[in-house]
């Protein structure tokens, strides 16, 4: 149930007719997953906290850095050395209380995904690399939930949402894994740009309404402010999803 606290918070969302009291409480119910606390996960999780998700899980292995604050908005100066998702849960309770945010350090592998996601509604993607992109598409995919892909390069960003068994999986877009150099340039406002697009994602899935951003990559240029779109199609011999595995 909303509470007289909700209904004053959310107030302007709920005025939404496609989410309204109704959707509201769907976020209210609903557990999400940020995988990275950086620059995408820091203003993800902010966005999903100002909505009113019920149950936020943060997890990242790191340590804040001064390098990390051009673009990782929950970290402070007075945070460096300290675990990412205790600084990000931190800001977060302060900004709401009334929902549940959950930090987790530790790093995510083979072993572990499937159990840190367990029982989420959906993971954001706020990962670094794509190594661990896998094994979280992998363990989504295993687990039926979906997976809202983020990514940002210098002033690129690329955003996708994925739904288990009914839409392209990371590595249906992404045959290998791409390799990278260890530090990429980027800004600030990339990731939060993205990571905005993602929470839109979010909310209308969490609530069920409006149309997703499936089966197609919108890109981010902004360099020259261009949004593009990449049509995406399932690999039937998808080594995480096909139907006829490889
Ligand atoms: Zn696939």
């Amino acid at each position: 149930m909303l509470t007289k606290n909700d209904l004053a918070r959310y107030e302007r969302q709920i005025l939404y007719p496609d989410l309204g009291e109704k959707g509201q409480k769907r976020l209210k119910q609903s557990q999400v997953v940020v995988a990275g606390l950086g620059g995408l996960g820091c203003s993800a999780s902010l966005y999903l906290t100002c909505a009113g998700v019920g149950h936020v899980t943060l997890i990242d292995c790191d340590r804040v850095e001064l390098s990390n604050l051009n673009r990782q908005v929950l970290h402070y100066e007075e945070d460096i050395g300290e675990k990412k998702p205790f600084s990000a849960a931190q800001k977060l309770a302060k900004l709401n209380s009334s929902i549940e945010v959950i930090p987790v350090f530790k790093k995510i592998t083979a072993q572990n995904a499937s159990k840190i996601i367990k029982g989420a509604n959906l993971v954001i993607d706020g990962m670094d690399n794509f190594k661990t992109r896998f094994i979280v598409n992998k363990a989504c995919v295993a687990e039926g939930i979906p997976f809202i892909h983020g990514g940002v390069h210098g002033l690129f960003g690329e955003v996708t949402t994925i739904l288990p068994g009914r839409t392209p999986c990371l590595a249906c877009i992404f045959p290998e894994v791409p390799q990278r150099k260890v530090s990429l340039p980027v800004f600030g406002v990339t990731p939060a740009l993205i990571a905005i697009l993602q929470v839109t994602e979010a909310i209308k899935l969490l609530a069920g309404f409006g149309s997703l951003l499936t089966e197609k990559m919108l890109y981010f240029n902004g360099d020259t402010m261009d949004f593009t779109f990449r049509n995406l199609v399932k690999n039937q011999n998808c080594r995480v999803c096909g139907t006829k595995k490889v």
